[in-house]
């Protein structure tokens, strides 16, 4: 197992859309890259984690959102969502990748996913409420949107700023 580091926005594989994982790819590899996403995730610590986070431009996810690390773990790899709640809910979302910045981001309450382990069985499951909001935002990655999309022009802009300035400040440190 090993820790990966994590890319931050903006970053052209944060922006580049995932592809799907093809059939010779699932087996052990792939457990093993869905382990290490997993333990990375633990780390930070946050509560989802999508390949391209990792610098990996594949439809790959890990989510937990139980009480201890492990207790509610899933690696998706092509997950797809394929029934969609009218109801909703809004969350304050934060991401691994857009440090620093909180965003108010309204979701479907439930989303019914299947997906293939990394070892290719076929599963499918409902989520709802926090674990519905983290699968949206972790499948936003693999369509090449992060939070830092979602806020208006001026918010981004800001925030970028700020960032070259803390870069400057650390290069100088
Ligand atoms: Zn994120």
């Amino acid at each position: 197992m090993a820790i990966l580091p994590i890319l931050t926005a903006p970053h052209p594989v944060l922006s580049a859309q995932a592809r799907k994982v093809e059939d010779s790819e699932f087996g052990a590899e792939l457990q093993t890259l869905c382990e290490d996403m997993a333990e990375t995730m633990y780390d930070a610590p946050g509560v989802g984690l999508a390949a391209p986070q990792i610098g990996d431009g594949r439809r790959v996810i890990v989510i937990d959102s139980g009480e201890t690390p492990g207790s509610g773990l899933l690696h998706l790899c092509n997950p797809e969502i394929v029934e969609r709640s009218k109801e909703t809910i809004t969350w304050a979302e934060t991401c691994l990748s857009v440090p620093d910045l909180e965003v108010k981001v309204s979701r479907h309450k439930r989303v019914r996913l299947t997906w293939r382990s990394p070892l290719g069985e076929p599963k499918e499951q409902v989520f709802e409420n926090f674990e519905a909001v983290i699968v949206q935002h972790e499948i936003d990655h693999l369509l090449g949107t992060v939070l830092l999309d979602r806020v208006s022009r001026f918010r981004r802009s800001r925030y970028l700023q700020q960032l070259k300035k803390r870069e400057r400040a650390a290069a100088m440190a």
